[in-house]
């Protein structure tokens, strides 16, 4: 397993929620967290059909990129009564023709299920730190839940407001970012990055 050193790592996202998420886990381990929108990097077409293929091209394309470590998130919601989708085709299912995204559609794709359906789901998140001569390591969290219907909450992003983990109530939307990551896919994703190559 190969450390991270304290210095400047560069999260391989633009999406502004994520990056709040791991600047927040990060800050106590003296990393610099930088975003690959800060570098101007474009958005690698994540052609992968796992969330580690995914994970590991976004992370491989910004170390190469940019020289530093990587950090790529890729994650997303698997539906019992849908087989398991939208899994890695999640944020798909919020795109618009104009490339901008549509959650309250996503989530309403979700919430027309038969009112009888199975509400199982969970969250999926895996992390690949990538440095610049190739090597990675990579990390899984998940968290098991139930999906409801109307969404609930404004905190968060992405489908937070349809989420409610086992042994709760609230959506996570509907919690404050503290109490998010008590539960959620990419802290316990995280604990384990932290656990294996930070400090
Ligand atoms: P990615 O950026 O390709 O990994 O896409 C992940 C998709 O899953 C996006 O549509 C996110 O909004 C959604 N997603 C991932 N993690 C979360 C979360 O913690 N809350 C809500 N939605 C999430």
């Amino acid at each position: 397993m190969r450390k991270l050193q304290p210095g400047k790592l560069v999260l391989a996202s633009h999406n502004k929620g994520k990056l709040r998420e791991f600047a927040g886990l990060l800050a106590p381990h003296g990393m610099e967290l930088i975003s690959a929108g800060e570098f101007g990097l474009p958005e690698p077409e994540e052609t992968g059909d796992t969330f580690l293929a995914n994970a590991t091209l976004k992370a491989m394309a910004a170390a190469r990129a940019t020289g530093l470590p990587a950090l790529a998130d890729d994650s997303g919601l698997e539906v019992a009564a849908l087989g398991g989708q939208p899994g890695v085709r999640t944020a798909d299912w919020a795109m618009r023709p104009d490339g901008t995204r549509d959650y309250p559609a996503a989530m309403a794709r979700i919430a027309s299920l038969d009112g009888s359906a199975d509400r199982r789901c969970a969250f999926v998140a895996v992390l690949v730190l990538a440095w610049p001569d190739r090597h990675t390591e990579s990390f899984e969290g998940r968290v098991e839940g139930r999906w409801v219907a109307p969404p609930r909450g404004q905190s968060g992003f992405g489908y937070d407001p349809i989420f409610v983990p086992d042994g709760e109530s609230a959506t996570f939307g509907e919690m404050t970012a503290e109490q998010k990551a008590r539960h959620s896919h990419r802290a316990r994703a995280f604990a384990a990055l932290a656990a294996a190559s930070l400090g």
